[in-house]
C-alpha cells in the first residue's frame, strides 16, 4: 500500500480540541518527515466563522503548544499551514455544502485524488455528514471516512452508527480508530510474539498463570464532564482501548499481516471471551468513583466537584475479571482496570507465568517470584522481564529478583512517532490493519453490555476510592481471593 500522490484531507470539527491538540500536530510532525503527498490538502469543517488565514493562526498557536520546539521548523511550519483551508458550514443544514463541494472540486488531477473524510465531531452527527456528502456527490471507491470513539454507547446505537455510515461507505472505506492501536508498544507484542520464538510456547495455560491489563490515568475528567458521565470508565476505555490490548495478548498467530487476516484473529478472541452472567456481573467486577484527594502532592477535588453536580452514579474505575474460552487460555483469568484520578499515569500489560513447580534451592522457598513480562504501553514504552537470579558470593544460594530491561527510549534513542501519526498515515494509505472492523465493535459491545445492564439494575452506587490512589479496596480483594495481587506497575 503506498502513499497515494494526491489527497485532500478534510477534518470534520477542524477547529475541535481533537484536531488541534492531536490531528494537525501529527500531520505536521509527518510533514517535517516529508511523509505527506506533495499536493496534499488539509480542509477543516466546522460553524466558526474562520478564513483560510484566522484558521492558518489559530493551527500555528495550536502547533505552537502541542509540538516539542525541537521538532517545530519554521519553512514546515509554513507549508503545513498553506496546505489549510477552513469551510464554514453547519452539518445539520443542508446549506453550505456547496462550499465544501466546490473546494473539493478545485483542484488539479481531481480524479486522481484520494479524500479523506474525518469525523472529529459527535457520532450523532455521523450519518448525517456521511449522506451530505455522497449527495454532492464527494464519495468515489476510493475515498476513505475516519470514525472517532465513541461508536455508540451499546450494541443497538453501536450498529446504528455502523449502518448510517456504512449506507455511504463500504466496510473497507471506513477506518475506525482506536489509537491504542497505533502506540509503538502495542504494535510492538505483535513483532515480540510473533517474530521470536522463546515466547510462544510459554504464551499459554500450560505456563501462563494470568495477565492484568491497567490503563491508569492521574488526571481527572476535566472540561470532557458532560461527555465522560454519560459514558463511563467501562464504555470509554474498557470496551475498546483494554478490550483490543486483550485480544493482541491472547490472540492466535495470524497467517500473515495484512488488512483481515489480525482483525479476524483479534475477533475471535472477543467472541471467546466469557459471558458476563449477572451473577458473574456481582462477583468479577469493581466499580468505583473518585473522591477528593491528592495526586503528585496536590489537593484535588471528587468526581462529583469537576462535575458540578452530586448524584451521578458514573463510574471512574473498573476493575474485572474475565477469561478467554478457548484451548490455549483455559483457565487462565485475565483482570483488566482503569480509572482517572488514581496515583500515577501508566499503561501496562502484565504477563505472570506460573512459579517454578519445585523449590530446589535450600533456604531460598518462598523467595522465588513468578517470572512477568510487563510491556509498557505508555508513559515509558518498553518491556522488563522478570527473573530470578543467584546474588554473587559464596555462602549458598542467595535468590535474587532482577529484570532485563528493555526501553525504548534508550535502545532506539529517538522521538517514537504519536500513535495518529502512523494512523493518519495508515488511512491516506488505505492500510485498515490497525483499525477496529465492524464485527470487533459489535463483538466488544455484545461482551460489555452485560455488565452496563447489571449495573444500571443495581441499587448499589459505584465505590468511593481517593483520588491519588489505586482505586476501591475492593479491586485489590477481586484478586486476593484468588491468591494474587496487582502487580506494582513499573512505569
Ligand atoms: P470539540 O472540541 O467539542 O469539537 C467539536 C468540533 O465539531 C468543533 O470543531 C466544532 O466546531 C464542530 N462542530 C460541532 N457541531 C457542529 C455542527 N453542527 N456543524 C459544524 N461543526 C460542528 O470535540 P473534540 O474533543 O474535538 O471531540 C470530537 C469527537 O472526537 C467527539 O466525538 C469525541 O468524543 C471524540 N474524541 C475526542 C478525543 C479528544 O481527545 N478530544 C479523543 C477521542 C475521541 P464549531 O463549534 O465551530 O462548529
Amino acid at each position: 500500500m503506498e502513499m497515494p500522490e494526491t489527497c485532500d484531507f478534510t477534518v470534520f470539527g477542524g477547529t475541535g480540541d481533537l484536531a488541534l491538540r492531536k490531528l494537525l500536530p501529527a500531520l505536521y510532525l509527518r510533514d517535517h518527515e516529508d511523509q505527506l503527498p506533495r499536493d496534499c490538502r488539509i480542509i477543516a469543517v466546522s460553524r466558526s466563522e474562520y478564513d483560510d488565514t484566522a484558521y492558518r493562526a489559530e493551527v500555528r498557536a495550536s502547533l505552537q503548544r502541542h509540538v516539542d520546539p525541537a521538532d517545530l521548523r519554521e519553512d514546515v511550519v509554513e507549508r503545513l499551514l498553506s496546505r489549510l483551508h477552513h469551510v464554514s458550514l453547519d452539518f445539520e443544514d443542508p446549506e453550505g455544502w456547496h462550499l465544501l463541494h466546490g473546494l473539493l472540486k478545485d483542484r488539479p488531477s481531481y480524479d486522481e485524488t484520494v479524500r479523506v473524510y474525518y469525523l472529529a465531531v459527535a457520532p450523532s452527527m455521523f450519518g448525517e455528514i456521511c449522506a451530505r456528502l455522497e449527495e454532492i456527490g464527494a464519495v468515489d471507491p476510493q475515498a476513505r471516512v475516519v470514525m472517532e470513539k465513541p461508536i455508540g454507547h451499546d450494541l443497538a446505537s453501536a450498529r446504528a452508527v455502523n449502518e448510517s455510515v456504512g449506507r455511504v461507505f463500504e466496510e473497507r472505506q471506513i477506518f475506525r480508530i482506536d489509537h491504542y492501536l497505533g502506540k509503538e508498544t502495542v504494535q510492538n507484542l505483535l513483532v515480540t510474539r510473533f517474530a521470536n520464538t522463546f515466547l510462544e510456547p510459554l504464551w499459554n495455560s500450560s505456563w501462563v498463570d494470568h495477565v492484568q491489563i491497567t490503563v491508569a490515568e492521574s488526571l481527572g475528567v476535566g472540561n470532557r464532564g458532560g461527555y465522560y458521565d454519560s459514558a463511563g470508565a467501562l464504555r470509554d476505555m474498557v470496551q475498546n482501548h483494554l478490550l483490543q490490548l486483550l485480544c493482541l495478548v491472547a490472540m492466535e498467530p495470524p497467517t500473515y499481516v495484512d488488512r483481515e487476516t489480525v482483525r479476524d484473529e483479534k475477533l475471535k478472541v472477543l467472541l471467546a471471551l466469557r459471558p458476563m452472567t449477572p451473577e458473574i456481573v456481582d462477583r468479577d467486577t469493581v466499580r468505583g468513583c473518585y473522591a477528593a484527594g491528592e495526586v503528585d502532592g496536590e489537593p484535588v477535588p471528587s468526581y462529583a466537584e469537576d462535575l458540578g453536580r452530586d448524584g451521578s452514579r458514573t463510574e471512574t474505575f473498573v476493575a474485572l475479571k474475565t477469561e478467554v474460552q478457548n484451548w490455549r487460555w483455559a483457565g487462565v483469568p485475565f483482570y483488566l482496570r482503569t480509572g482517572k484520578r488514581m496515583d500515577r499515569r501508566a499503561s501496562e500489560i502484565v504477563v505472570v507465568l506460573k512459579r517454578p513447580p519445585h523449590a530446589m534451592f535450600p533456604g531460598a522457598e518462598g523467595v522465588t517470584t513468578a517470572n512477568r513480562l510487563h510491556i509498557q504501553v505508555q508513559p515509558d514504552e518498553g518491556m522488563r522481564l522478570h527473573l530470578t537470579v543467584k546474588e554473587p558470593g559464596p555462602g549458598g544460594y542467595r535468590l535474587r529478583p532482577v529484570s532485563l530491561d528493555l526501553s525504548y527510549a534508550t535502545a532506539f534513542g529517538q522521538r517514537l512517532p504519536d500513535a495518529y501519526e502512523r494512523l493518519l498515515m495508515d488511512v491516506m494509505k488505505g492500510n485498515p490493519t490497525l483499525f477496529m472492523r465492524r464485527d470487533e465493535v459489535e463483538a466488544a459491545w455484545a461482551w460489555a453490555e452485560p455488565i452496563l445492564r447489571r449495573w444500571d439494575e443495581s441499587p448499589v452506587p459505584p465505590l468511593d476510592y481517593p483520588a491519588g490512589s489505586a482505586g476501591p479496596q475492593a479491586a485489590a480483594a477481586l484478586l486476593e481471593r484468588d491468591g494474587r495481587t496487582w502487580q506494582e506497575l513499573d512505569a
